[in-house]
């Protein structure tokens, strides 16, 4: 028996209280090894992708009263022969009948293999196995459709057209290099750098949309900046009201750090030192300018928060010209109270101004909206599909595009062709790498293991 044909099972429904939970196994003995203990129809003769009623047994024993869906191989998840088993009788029943099935011709899953094998048998590529795991670990809904539209393959499938054009080149290359008395080199060096040119381009665009793309799978770092009394507290007392949870609370590295993420729309906000906020009212002056300085250095997003109702201090002027690189929103709070800042002695845009009430709630609309339109433009292809490589892809993506700048120079220096080519097969097999093309046993296995038991 080969390694890939060895037959395997695991729980693939998360564990907990659900109504069903479903027992799947993948390999050639699959539906044997069911029926060893299955009481109902006989399961060796039932048309693929049919559900059959049953019990399953150890000995005379009936576990559970299951529904068994048969998928024969070839059109299956793994392109194995795939069997799950419908549980209905909670999360120790289940274990037990997974218990009942392993045995000499089954045994239990590691984590991540059924979609290993989906991978290593051709159903899917990399990026797509890849994408399954981020579904599985997605927070918020963009993480989701992001992930949804990995795992449909759209980001491969774009790698893909990429590849044919430059396929093409290769091949007229290496006509060209074998049969020199041709003479059409000119007219591949020609071709070579115009299909060098558009990918370069594709590949910085989705470079660019991914690294901004990464702060959206990572969180927003956010600070929150200001002078004592202006209103940082009640800021994110209605931050935290506009929203569905806190998603996590998590003690930062040192004893007075404590970063805290919560969702507001599509994003995460990974909000920095809320410490300081929390427990005193002198942010400033207890912590320090340095520190928000470090603060401001550290965040993707500064909300800096004046008091409208009092005029500007130095202090906050300074504050207003050491975020002006940032990514920021000038927050004027307490608007229901009668105005007295001032801002035109600053260079502030209107667009960069928010009038808010905190105490009151009012304008946590506009500051959401404002915050997503920062941080979701320019996250979309022209398909409008959020395609956002992660580290090992955009490695991946950056090495291509090394490889394909070095095209560009040997072709401007009339490096002989045969020497250019190097480096564009050296960039086709790069790209070729991110769907998993040649992919290192050791990268697949690792990829794989992160995965949880019973994907
Ligand atoms: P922090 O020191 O910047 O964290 O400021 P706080 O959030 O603790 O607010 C300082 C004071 O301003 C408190 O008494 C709040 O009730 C009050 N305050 C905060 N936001 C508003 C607002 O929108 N309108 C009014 N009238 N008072 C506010
Ligand atoms: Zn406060």
């Amino acid at each position: 028996m080969n390694f890939m044909n060895d037959t395997i099972a695991a729980i693939s429904t998360p564990t907990g209280l659900g109504a069903i939970s479903i027992v799947r196994l993948s390999g050639d003995n699959a539906i044997e090894a069911v029926m060893e203990h299955f009481k109902g129809t006989d399961l060796n003769q039932v048309p693929t992708h049919t559900i059959n009623y049953g019990h399953i047994c150890d000995a005379d024993e009936v576990i559970d009263e299951v529904m068994v869906t048969i998928m024969r191989a070839p059109k299956t998840y793994t392109k194995e022969d795939i069997v799950e088993i419908n549980c209905h009788g909670g999360p120790y029943v289940t274990q037990k009948v997974l218990s009942t099935i392993l045995g000499s011709k089954v045994r239990m899953a590691e984590p991540g293999e059924f979609t290993k094998r989906a991978f290593l048998n051709g159903r899917i590529d990399l990026t797509e196995a890849e994408a399954v795991m981020d579904l599985i670990n997605s927070k918020t809904t963009l993480q989701e459709n992001a992930a949804v539209e990995m795992v449909d393959g759209a980001f491969s499938r774009m790698i893909k057209d990429l590849r044919e054009q430059m396929i093409q080149v290769i091949a007229n290359a290496e006509v060209n290099i074998d049969y020199p008395e041709y003479d059409e080199e000119e007219l591949t060096r020609q071709k070579m750098q115009k299909t060098t040119e558009s990918v370069l381009n594709q590949l910085q665009e989705v470079i660019d949309y991914s690294e901004h793309g990464q702060v959206l799978k990572s969180g927003i770092k956010t600070a929150i900046i200001g002078a004592p009394n202006v209103g940082k507290s009640s800021l994110l007392n209605m931050l935290y009201r506009g929203n569905r949870a806190i998603v996590t609370s998590i003690p930062g590295t040192t004893r007075d750090t404590l970063e805290e993420e919560i969702t507001i729309g599509q994003l995460v906000l990974d909000l920095i030192d809320t410490a300081g906020i929390h427990h005193t009212d002198d942010l400033i002056e207890k912590l320090g300018i340095e520190k928000s300085h470090q603060m401001i250095t550290r965040a993707d997003l500064v909300l800096l928060v004046l008091d409208g109702s009092r005029q500007l201090s130095a202090e906050e002027v300074q504050l207003i010209n050491d975020t002006k690189d940032k990514q920021r929103i000038v927050i004027i709070n307490k608007t229901d109270l009668p105005q007295k800042i001032d801002l035109s002695q600053t260079n502030l845009a209107q667009e960069e101004i928010l009038k808010i009430s905190a105490l009151n709630g009012i304008g946590f609309k506009e500051l959401k909206e404002q915050i997503e339109s920062m941080f979701l433009a320019g996250i979309e292809n022209s398909n409008g599909e959020v395609l956002l490589a992660n580290a090992r892809q955009l490695g991946l993506l950056n090495k291509t595009q090394e490889a394909l700048q070095s095209v560009l120079t040997g072709l401007a220096d009339d490096v002989p062709l045969d020497l250019v080519l190097i480096d564009f097969n050296e960039a086709w097999k790069s790209l070729g790498e991110i769907i998993g093309e040649n992919a290192p046993d050791e990268l697949v296995n690792e990829l794989f293991s992160r995965f949880c038991l019973g994907k």
